[in-house]
């Protein structure tokens, strides 16, 4: 990254772009927000806390605000919350800014830092935290949502402020949209949100065009065997070693089927198989996740995945009864997260303007996944969506990581630690922009 900003130059940034009110959170009253999200992490499906504190900030903005909008698919309902503006005729744009925790043991050190902890499905106890910096999102929203009744004579139109829950295990804006979000609070015309990076010091925005973030589906394998005693291996099936060849094979999925201009990555997240040293076990139990993006690529992976679970069957020469399971979750399996061209140029040039041309890139698109597309995939035609990225490191920390061709923690690690001031200010002043831009006939 080119883009490194000193703190003084930061706050006079800020000083220049920020429009001062009583009905806006001051930095303070930010940080102060967000430090308290940090500190009180909840878990996917279990914001309870993390809603009701952007509800009751809607409301008090002068926002119609419905809470627990979502419902999953083995029927529980979601902490989703709408928060609705009109203000006279024009387009209507949804914001979304998403809330949920991680599973992960915090160790940055902050005074702020989570001590929260849950019980994993396993039974396991762990630690929780605001590890993706949704509680950076949830502060920014509630922040822009304000700004936007500050600036309600500079726009005409219906704003939809949308509190997403459950990002981070792919339900949540499915849950939304399975409650009739759109039927409920009218269909937007334009979709905007936003996420931190480690990648970008705090100042610095980064707007992707085209694919921002790939496709992602989770596949479970259970690799079948005949059980028997670790002594005598020739009378079963080992599924350990039949296992470690699919692990092998998949490789080549990648490297060898899929076209290498279209990115794509296969990852074995989790194995377990046996009990004891001496003992061949009946099975063993694998948990991939596979990204790409576009629907080809999805495929050329699943169809090497079971070829590749068929092939090592065969040559272990099990019975087809005993071949190995396949099975994609579909409620762990996302789409691409696409940014409509036009509009993420649109959204781009009304950064430069507010923050300073230099202090707004183009973005590549990452890896990673987000169910923020979903949004705009659930109506025909498509609705045009822009996702982009908030520096959110210390810029002398990232300029010093940078020195030494390094990069500071990153999100989902124990160690992620965004830069609050300049990550809010910033944040609050991009998607405030980026709204009133999209608010534009
Ligand atoms: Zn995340
Ligand atoms: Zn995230």
């Amino acid at each position: 990254m080119r883009i490194l900003l000193t703190s003084a130059l930061l706050l006079t940034t800020f000083a220049a772009a920020r429009t001062a009110s009583a009905q806006t959170m001051s930095t303070t009253e930010m940080v102060a927000m967000y430090k308290d999200l940090h500190a009180h992490p909840e878990l996917s499906h279990h914001e309870e806390r993390t809603s009701a504190i952007l509800a009751k900030g809607l409301r008090a903005a002068g926002y119609t605000v419905t809470e627990h909008v979502g419902v999953y698919a083995d029927g529980s309902k979601a902490f989703g919350v709408v928060g609705v503006l009109k203000n006279g005729s024009g387009p209507t744009v949804l914001v979304r800014g998403d809330m949920d925790a991680l599973p992960v043991t915090e160790e940055t050190g902050v005074p702020y830092a989570s001590k929260v902890t849950a019980i994993t499905a396993t039974g396991a106890t762990t630690g929780v935290m605001q590890a993706c910096g949704h509680d950076i999102h949830t502060t920014v929203l509630l922040a822009t949502a304000q700004n936007m009744v500050q600036e309600k004579s500079k726009w005409h139109g219906t704003l939809i402020v949308l509190g997403q829950p459950s990002e981070e295990t792919i339900d949540g804006a499915k849950a939304m949209l399975a409650d009739h979000l759109y039927e409920r609070f009218g269909t937007p015309n334009r979709i905007v949100g936003l996420h931190d990076t480690n990648l970008l010091p705090a100042g610095s925005v980064g707007v992707p065009s085209g694919p921002a973030m790939a496709s992602s589906q989770t596949v479970n394998v259970t690799i079948r065997g005949i059980g028997g005693h670790g002594s005598m291996p020739n009378l079963g099936k080992d599924p350990i070693v039949i296992a470690a060849a699919f692990i092998q094979q998949i490789q080549t999925i990648v490297s060898r089927q899929e076209d290498p201009r279209d990115p794509a990555v296969v990852t074995v997240g989790s194995i377990h198989g046996g009990t004891k040293a001496n003992i061949i076990s009946n099975e063993v139990k694998l948990e991939l996740t596979t990204r790409g993006f576009s629907d080809r690529t999805r495929e050329i992976i699943l169809t090497g995945i079971r070829n590749a679970a068929r092939g090592v069957a065969i040559a272990a020469g099990l019975p087809e009864d005993l071949y190995p399971i396949v099975t994609v979750l579909p409620n762990e399996s996302t789409s691409v997260n696409f940014n409509d061209e036009a509009q993420a140029a649109r959204v781009k040039a009304a950064l430069a303007t507010t923050l300073g041309a230099a202090n707004v890139t183009d973005y590549r698109a990452i890896m990673g996944s987000e169910d923020f597309g979903l949004l705009g995939l659930a109506t025909t035609p498509h609705i045009p969506t822009t996702f982009f990225w908030l520096g959110a490191m210390y810029p002398d920390r990232f300029a010093a990581a940078q020195a030494k061709g390094e990069l500071l923690p990153g999100m989902h690690t124990t160690r992620f630690e965004p830069d609050p001031e300049p990550t809010l200010h910033t944040g609050a002043i991009a998607l405030t922009a980026a709204t009133l831009e999209l608010l534009k006939p």
